[in-house]
């Protein structure tokens, strides 16, 4: 039996248990570092596998690191689980029909997540087991994804320092190694503070809050001319005042992200927004606060686990798909219409513009896989996986779990996440995961980890910076 052959009868024999614990982190459906139901679900099977568990790890009660065996070399396997605020939503119904008003949903498929790569974690343990391998096999409970970024304060703690190789996926529409890089981004919040009073008989007396938020959204528009190319700066108001325009505003809040390729840019364009803001402070006699959020490395994906793990996808092989899931997901399909229809960036699929385009219009599910090359490209969003891939070489992958066009964040993908489609992807990541990672453990001469050692030292210089100042913790920045 091979290696893969293996694997695969690991991971079907327990296909069971990872489509429960998968449907059930679904209905928890927990928010950001409140996900004590959901880590339990993967902490139980971890500790039925004979895993060591260590729980609320990095200051966080729902962050835990699972291990097996011991010594060098050490894979990791990084599982999320958290949920989107206000995306309840019934599965398998095709219309937007939440369980629960206003209540949390699986909107980014981390119930997919965070089960697909404790699979690979057990297969490979497994595995291990039957041919007594040398090594280390640990599975990280990473909360607090969507904004809480639980990655870069477990990278802070040092968490990933004797990793040697990292792997993850996302849940996704198309099948293919993650080829190309994140970008850094840091959010803050901006609070006014001013003086109230009656805005007709004591304006004078005033000093406003509001004013200093519309002063300070003038001066970053300035600012946008002269940050290099691909910074972004996006914001919202948080706190407008109040309703009344009879009233001076006594306060005010205002939320900026920044994006940028470097966390250094990133770093460097946030002081210039502070600047901005102190301005806009003196300029109308206000009080100024700024506090520091969610902050993610880029991501640097690592060329050679990133070509273990494109091997191991296709030894696997592309996923196929059952009359019944191509006709549901052809449902799906129908209720995009061309504002929610998203079309997938072409370079993460291997084809040209034109072919992806073609591609997409006619298949409703994604079943080949998208070719491994090494790409300097940057996608236009961010993931806190950048800060584990600062730390330790790291790879990726995605497999489809969603009909092709199925926008992030949204109803469509809560109401997908129980599906069959949904729980073969499960399956099929957790096989490639677990088969990469084998890959790595069976490489004696110890190759495959001295050259993705290297490439990260190129690029980092083997220096990682967490964003975050010492003081501030995981809870702050939610
Ligand atoms: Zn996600």
């Amino acid at each position: 039996m091979t290696a893969r052959d293996e694997i695969v009868a690991y991971i079907e024999k327990r296909k069971d248990v990872y489509t429960e614990a998968s449907d059930q982190i679904w209905e928890y459906a927990e928010l950001a570092l409140e996900e004590t139901r959901s880590a339990a679900v993967l902490i139980e099977i971890l500790k039925k596998e004979g895993f060591l568990v260590t729980e609320g790890v990095a200051d966080m009660p729902t962050a835990f690191v699972a291990e097996f065996g011991c010594g060098k070399p050490v894979i990791a396997y990084l599982g999320e689980y958290d949920a989107l605020p206000g995306l309840s939503q019934k599965a398998d119904v095709f219309a937007q029909d939440p369980v629960m008003k206003d209540a949390p949903g699986h909107g980014c498929g981390h119930n997919l997540l965070g089960v697909a790569a404790l699979a690979a974690a057990v297969a490979a343990k497994q595995y291990m087991e039957a041919h007594g391998t040398k090594g280390t096999v640990r599975f990280y409970g990473c909360p607090a994804e969507e904004g809480g970024c639980g990655k870069s304060f477990m990278a802070r703690e040092g968490l990933f320092r004797d990793v040697d190789a990292a792997f993850t996926w996302h849940p996704s529409t198309i099948y293919s190694p993650w080829i190309m890089s994140s970008l850094s981004v840091m959010s803050m919040d901006f609070q006014f503070t001013g003086k109230t009073s009656h805005a007709g008989s004591a304006p004078h007396l005033g000093r406003s809050a509001l004013d200093a938020c519309e002063l300070m959204n003038v001066g970053v528009n300035y600012l946008r001319e002269h940050v290099p190319e691909e910074v972004r700066m996006h914001y919202a108001y948080l706190d407008a005042g109040g309703t009344a325009a009879n009233i001076v505003q006594g306060h005010s809040k205002l939320r900026y992200m920044v994006r940028a390729k470097k966390m250094q840019t990133v770093l460097d364009v946030a002081a210039r927004i502070k600047d901005v803001a102190r301005g806009a402070a003196l300029m109308t006699g206000t009080q100024m606060e700024c506090r520091e959020k969610a902050c993610f490395s880029d991501f640097i994906p690592n060329p050679t686990l990133t070509n273990v793990l494109y091997e191991s996808m296709c030894e696997i092989g592309a996923p196929s798909f059952t009359d019944e899931e191509y006709k549901y997901a052809e449902k799906i399909r129908s209720l995009l219409n061309s504002a929610t229809f998203c079309t997938l960036d072409h370079r993460e699929t291997g084809m040209s513009r034109e072919e992806a385009t073609d591609y997409f219009e006619k298949h409703a599910l994604f079943d080949r896989i998208g070719p491994y090359k090494e790409s300097e490209e940057y996608m236009s969003a961010s993931t806190d996986v950048g800060d584990v891939s600062q730390a330790t070489p790291t790879a990726q992958m995605r497999a489809p779990c969603y009909a092709i066009g199925t926008p992030g964040h949204s109803w469509y993908i809560v109401a997908q996440g129980k599906s069959s489609i949904a729980h073969k992807a499960i399956l099929i990541t957790g096989k490639c995961l677990a088969l990469a990672g084998v890959k790595v453990l069976e490489d004696t001469s110890g190759e495959i980890i001295k050259r993705a050692r290297q490439e990260l030292l190129e690029k980092t210089g083997g220096i990682y910076h967490c964003p975050f100042p010492e003081g501030v913790k995981p809870q702050d920045v939610l």
